[in-house]
């Protein structure tokens, strides 16, 4: 059979001829690409988006927990056609009026005196910046993270992930030390006990470490929220060894808590503090790596040896611009905190409901729904080792009925990760939770006898 027949047969694999050619001709992210299945989406409005098959599903997980904007946020829209219409790019040796406006917005949303901020395009860049502004700050060059954690996918951003993702990369670039988590539910550490295997480390490793890097909220790990006292205490400890605190809110950052940054909950201002995501409300792609005033100051004698040809491109920091003040003049923080009540009420209501929900927790709009299949043990359904062996589990599978149903809902390993748009209201709450009552019936029947 020709090449060109081979592509006219049908595999029988439901996908369209886009779809299929997607997959043919594009790296699937983070997969074994025969386990690859694209959906073409056609188009989105508000939380819900519509495939070219003719579903029409709720965005539940705000698709990577980014689009807190929702899907038609015009606002945005417009104002990075008009950029893009004025002139797309120059080079960052140059100005325009959003990125400086931008700047300026983001010292004032951002806790304490975080005040200068350097843009790229992602929250990988974003890290990556973190690690190389503290490392030229402090002068010295180990990092210390945590295991349930996930920074990113380059080699700094993906050598101080803790999560599995990060084990075809080892070892990665030198100075990385991982550290327990505050887990309550699954870790036989106590959340402050965790607290106290890091102050030992730092102590342990000298003057070397300089900086702590932590998500104040853990997002695609399962939703950690830590005790009050344990950033606090964190910022404090670091502080005590020399040590930055690194706050990476790329995906608990832009009201997703229910205040602006996942630190504002324990009113820390850490050194450092990275964003991306919510911060165009995944209009373009933008990431930014705020400082504070001292570290801003560092570096007006000392070269700012970092840059990309795309830091601060006009279009992404126009979005940037434009959703942050939506965030403000719509009221979106309040409005998260306020549906993200009502969310977190009707999913302890799920929890009472199935009995392998181990455990239901989080802020805001900024949810976990832990599966088990032994409610008393606590113990886990995944056997993959997440993203990095095939096949699927009850996790999935539950996801998946949803997905079938009219439901977007990610699963991260053990857990459902639940992260609408802050523009979601209640009754598409209801909706939602409706779809995955039924959905849950599949991991109370894969639950031991
Ligand atoms: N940090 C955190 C906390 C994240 O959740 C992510 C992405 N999920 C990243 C960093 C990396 O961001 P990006 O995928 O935009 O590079």
């Amino acid at each position: 059979m020709s090449r060109e027949e081979s592509q006219r047969v049908d595999p029988g694999d439901g996908l369209n001829e886009i779809e299929r050619m997607d997959k043919q001709y594009v790296f699937g992210t983070w997969s074994y690409q025969n386990e690859v299945s694209p959906t073409e989406i056609v188009d989105a409005d508000g939380v819900y988006f519509r495939d070219a098959h003719g579903n029409r599903r709720l965005d539940f997980s705000g698709q990577l927990m980014c689009s807190n904007l929702g899907h038609s946020a015009d606002r945005v829209a417009d104002a990075m056609a008009e950029q893009a219409r004025k002139g797309a790019y120059f080079a960052p040796g140059n100005t325009t009026e959003n990125r400086a406006k931008l700047g300026k917005l983001l010292a004032e949303v951002t806790p304490g005196n975080l005040s200068k901020t350097f843009f790229s395009t992602s929250g990988t860049e974003a890290i990556e910046a973190a690690i190389k502004i503290a490392r030229m700050y402090t002068g010295k060059y180990k990092i210390v993270s945590r295991y349930r954690s996930y920074h990113g996918s380059t080699y700094g951003s993906i050598s101080v992930t803790g999560d599995p993702r990060r084990l075809p990369a080892e070892p990665g670039i030198p100075g990385t030390i991982k550290a327990p988590d505050p887990y309550a539910y699954g870790s036989t550490l106590d959340p402050m006990q965790s607290l106290d295997y890091i102050e030992e480390m730092l102590m342990l490793e000298g003057d070397t470490v300089a900086a702590v890097l932590v998500e104040p909220v853990v997002g695609s790990n399962g939703i950690l929220v830590p005790p009050d006292e344990y950033l606090p205490r964190l910022k404090e400890i670091a502080h005590e060894h020399g040590a930055l605190l690194i706050c990476d809110e790329v995906m608990s950052g832009f009201g997703r808590t229910g205040e602006w940054f996942g630190s504002d909950l324990f009113d820390v201002t850490p050194d450092i503090m990275t964003m991306a995501k919510g911060l165009t409300g995944a209009y373009a792609p933008l990431g930014a790596t705020i400082v504070t005033d001292e570290i801003a100051s560092f570096f007006e004698d000392t070269m700012f040896c970092h840059g990309h040809t795309y830091s601060g491109h006009p279009v992404a920091v126009a979005a940037g611009r434009a959703a942050v003040e939506m965030y403000i003049e719509d009221n979106l923080i309040d409005h998260a905190r306020e549906v993200g009540d009502y969310l977190g009420e009707r999913l302890e209501e799920l929890a009472e409901d199935h009995p392998s929900v181990g455990e239901v927790r989080g802020v805001g709009l900024f949810r976990g729904i832990e599966l088990t299949k032994d409610s008393e043990k606590r113990v886990p359904f995944g056997v993959r080792k997440d993203k990095i062996s095939p096949g699927k589990t009850v996790v999935d599978e539950v996801s998946g009925h949803a997905w079938s149903e009219g439901l977007y809902v990610a699963n991260m390993i053990n857990t459902l990760i639940i992260a609408p748009p802050l523009v979601i209201e209640p009754d598409e709450v209801d909706e939602a939770v409706a779809i995955l009552d039924e959905a849950l019936r599949i991991s109370d029947d894969a639950m031991v006898a």
